[in-house]
């Protein structure tokens, strides 16, 4: 069996939510959104003239506009990434997605004036708003936002802001993305994309995957000052803003990530710090994948290598069908209706994982709240990883729909809380193909899993953070070269992996998009994060036995409406500001690093 056979691999359907990009429910859709638009706007100039029940009443129907538009807009921009995604030429696509990047704008500042009416309200007005069920759902993002009031500017400012961001700021993320697309690598005397040379890093042959390696760092190379200058732009311009912000009290840029991800920064020191203190099994992981690959060390670019299949009885091509069974089956044995949900998503064509022409990279999980649908898109290759993306993006999924009738405000969670329950189902289906081996040769095959995962997230991504960190304070120091960049990248990787490896990866700046991501700083650390929080979740199955399943269904509804720090107090009497929660699940990575270095001993 091979890609080419298995008529199994599903495409999605989505012409139910609009037929195509002439569909007049779309039109509609998109005509109430600007209607929604300029009501906030003529509402917006009698609210400083209205007070007592007028003006609960005004704020309340503020909301439940806000609520409406973005709920539309978010619809027809996942339908536009719905269409791009599978055909990224399709240039109907592409203005539909350009349409909703200016209508959510324009939503955000429509809402601004309400938003900071209500950022700066006093408690008992905030207290009548927020009693009525129409706002109820907005009540913990006002209460989160309210926390950095010191950093508020005034309306016309937070306005100019927005408004310039829009061909400011994210401007440099498309200019990032235009590049990323372009650039062409010479692999083997072959012209190719980044894209196919980052997979060719992904494969069996070494010689291949250096020469892919140095493609790639060859046609970052040629363009790293541009790379350098979005750096700098998007840096420069957050560094500026922080100073704007810091007229009573000055912005640490660790508080505005933390703030963003709903963590309190005692919680990520004691991440980064657990992480540090056990740095050894992130390093033992490097070096067992060295050993089972017959090298000294790894390179950079192994870090990425699979298991050496070809040496073993490893089982090879995996048809979705089967993989769907298999997911579902290992989601099942916590909760049946995870289990059912997944065979849902495949049943109801809301997976795309089909190969085809123009196709985008990566994995992603998305969804259309006017329905309340969630979607998966993949590229399906059959591959033991494949079924663990396919696992990933089902428990993003799950998340989605377990919170389906909560208010569109409570559905919306930090990156560290999403990736813990995509997390946490890779978990579950990793652990259901280690009991299913029954050669060593197959346990082995899921234990490289464990290890390639656990050298990524304790070494790798502890290495972004730590770079992403120089970067902030080099760039307000003034404009950061490539050069410089390349050596600030070679210092966090020598202090994250020192001589685990043989040599760092110089360009890994300009190379990894999500130093560029103009939306979001510091997005490294929410990974490890999900990392372990999703394993210390998922060491407490046994304490509750039965019960779990409702738990951690408990848990994924709160992830919306209060902070890391409540959700875990709350459900497991827990305290993640402290090392203790951290250290107990990074003992279970040690475990599993323990299992791959045994059963290394007994097959090579
Ligand atoms: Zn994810």
């Amino acid at each position: 069996m091979s890609i080419d056979s298995d008529n199994t691999i599903p495409v999605w359907n989505n012409t139910h939510i609009y037929k195509d990009f002439n569909d007049p429910a779309l039109q509609q859709d998109i005509e109430t959104i600007s209607t929604i638009c300029d009501a906030l706007n003529d509402k917006a100039l009698v609210l400083e003239d209205s007070a007592g029940e007028d003006l609960v009443r005004i704020l309340v129907e503020a909301i439940k506009f806000d609520e409406k538009a973005s709920i539309l807009c978010w619809t027809a921009s996942t339908f536009a990434s719905s269409i791009s995604s599978v055909d990224a030429k399709n240039d109907e696509a592409s203005r539909l997605d350009a349409k909703t990047n200016t209508l959510s704008a324009r939503i955000e500042q429509a809402f601004k004036p309400f938003k900071q009416y209500l950022l700066k309200a006093p408690d008992d007005l905030l207290e009548k708003v927020f009693s009525d069920d129409d706002a109820a759902g907005y009540r913990f993002y006002f209460q989160h936002q309210r926390k950095r009031n010191v950093h508020l500017l005034s309306t016309e400012e937070e306005v100019a802001i927005s408004a310039l961001s829009v061909d400011g700021l994210h401007s440099w993320w498309r200019l990032y993305n235009e590049l990323r697309g372009s650039l062409r690598c010479q692999v083997g005397g072959e012209e190719i994309g980044l894209a196919s040379a980052f997979n060719l890093t992904l494969q069996q042959d070494s010689v291949k995957r250096k020469q892919a390696w140095d493609g790639i760092q060859n046609a970052w190379g040629s363009r790293e000052e541009t790379a350098a200058a979005i750096l700098n732009a998007v840096n420069g311009w957050r560094n500026e803003e922080s100073q704007l912000r810091s007229k009573i009290e000055p912005v640490h840029y660790l508080d505005v990530s933390c703030h963003r991800q709903k963590i309190e920064r005692s919680t990520l020191d004691a991440l980064i710090g657990s992480t540090e203190a056990h740095l050894d099994i992130g390093h033992r992981a490097l070096k067992g994948m060295a050993k089972g690959l017959g090298l000294d060390k790894l390179g950079p670019q192994d870090l990425h290598a699979p298991f050496p299949s070809a040496k073993s009885d490893a089982i090879g091509y995996r048809t979705f069908s089967d993989s769907i069974d298999l997911v579902a089956n290992a989601f099942a044995r916590l909760d049946p209706a995870m289990g059912e949900f997944a065979r849902t998503m495949y049943k109801k064509g809301w997976i795309d994982a089909k190969p085809s022409d123009n196709r985008t990279t990566g994995a992603y999980c998305a969804k259309f709240p006017k329905v309340g649908e969630p979607r998966v898109f993949m590229t399906w290759d059959g591959s033991i990883s494949n079924v663990i993306t396919l696992a990933h993006e089902l428990g993003h999924a799950w998340h989605n729909w377990v919170m389906k009738d909560l208010s569109f405000c409570e559905t919306i969670y930090p990156s560290t809380l999403a990736e813990t329950a995509s997390i946490f189902a890779e978990t579950l289906v990793r652990d259901a193909l280690a009991e299913h081996a029954s050669t060593d040769h197959e346990r082995l095959e899921t234990a490289w899993l464990d290890a390639e995962r656990a050298s990524a997230f304790l070494v790798n991504i502890p290495a972004r953070f730590e770079f992403e960190k120089k970067l902030v304070e080099a760039r307000a120091e003034g404009y950061v070269p490539a050069s410089q960049l390349t050596a600030l990248m070679n210092e966090s990787w020598a202090k994250w992996y020192q001589d685990s490896i043989s040599g760092y990866d110089p360009l890994f700046w300009a190379a990894k998009l999500h130093f560029s991501i103009s939306g979001m700083s510091f997005y490294n650390y929410p990974y490890l994060f999900g990392y372990l929080f999703s394993l210390g979740i998922y060491a407490k199955k046994e304490r509750y036995g039965d019960q779990f399943s409702d738990v951690y269904r408990g848990v994924l509804m709160d992830t919306g409406r209060m902070t890391a720090e409540e959700l875990i107090e709350k459900h497991f009497d827990q305290d993640i500001r402290q090392p203790a929660f951290w250290n107990e699940s990074l003992d279970i990575v040690d475990q599993q690093i323990l299992r791959f270095e045994e059963l290394l001993d007994k097959i090579t």
